[in-house]
């Protein structure tokens, strides 16, 4: 369904993404991790449209979406969130995920469609739909889930999840891993979900892929990545005992 290739990401001399490639299936929960620094942000933002590839090639459903503006890639079913949740504050949450909607369709669709599918969004994440409820009563977590309202109104085929556990407490966090993996059972969307935190994530994605410093060092199922040598080398370091029980628990 996506497929990057050869994708480089260079900010002056800088090179930030180094020849990455991957695929990402119809349906799969695919998790990109890494140390800090290692271009998770970088790549998923030139594949979301907030930066043109350097070289390289991003494609959906066959065809080219490096360098066309975020607007277009949302229209044509990538939706994002991010990390830091801005969302129009005097808005009610029903108009913050209307207002995505109405933009974010890949066609025209009247104002009542939107609100439908606000609605729809809201209720899938557990969010109130009442004209009365304020953004300024969310918490941390309210607005990650927010977020993901916002993103999943517009319909998309794919969700791009930027560091979705940030912020949250641990019942929070695995409140928002289920809510994932429940968008993708139930809606058949196929996510990219980028995360420092592995555990957690570990438990609901069906694949990885690891970089460091720019390159892609391991890719695999969660039981394979947790015990590769050269990601607990660069990355797990003494949490990989915890990650690897994390894993173990999902059984799979
Ligand atoms: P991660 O998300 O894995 O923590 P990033 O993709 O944000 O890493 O950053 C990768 C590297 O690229 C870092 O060294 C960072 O400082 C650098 N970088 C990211 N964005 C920019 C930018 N807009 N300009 C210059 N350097 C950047
Ligand atoms: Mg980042």
């Amino acid at each position: 369904m996506l497929s990057v290739n050869r994708l480089v990401k260079r900010f002056g001399g800088f090179t930030a993404v180094n020849e990455v490639s991957f695929d990402v299936a119809r349906g799969e929960i695919l998790g990109l991790i890494g140390p800090n620094g290692s271009g998770k942000s970088t790549t998923f933002n030139v594949i979301a449209g907030l930066y043109p590839p350097s070289a390289g090639s991003v494609q959906f459903d066959g065809t080219e979406i490096g360098g066309l503006p975020p607007s277009e890639i949302c229209r044509r079913g990538l939706a994002r969130t991010f990390q830091i949740p801005r969302p129009f504050r005097r808005l009610s949450i029903l108009e913050n995920a209307t207002v995505a909607a109405y933009y974010g369709a890949s066609d025209r669709i009247s104002r009542g469609e939107a609100e439908k599918r606000a609605i729809d969004a809201l209720t899938l994440i557990g969010l109130p739909t009442e004209a009365s409820a304020r953004v300024d009563g969310l918490g941390a977590a309210g607005l990650k889930k927010l977020e993901m309202a916002r993103a999943l109104a517009t319909h998309p085929k794919v969700l791009l999840a930027d560091e979705s556990l940030g912020g949250l407490d641990e019942t929070e966090m695995n409140q928002a891993a289920d809510m994932l993996r429940r968008i993708r059972d139930d809606r058949g969307i196929t996510i990219i979900w980028v995360e420092h935190i592995m555990g957690v994530l570990m438990r609901v994605i069906d694949r990885c892929i690891v970089l460091d410093h720019g390159e892609l060092i391991a890719q695999g199922k969660p039981t394979d990545i947790a015990h590769d040598p050269k990601v607990i080398e660069v990355y797990l370091g003494t949490d990989a005992d915890a990650v690897q029980q994390q894993v173990k628990a999902r059984g799979t």
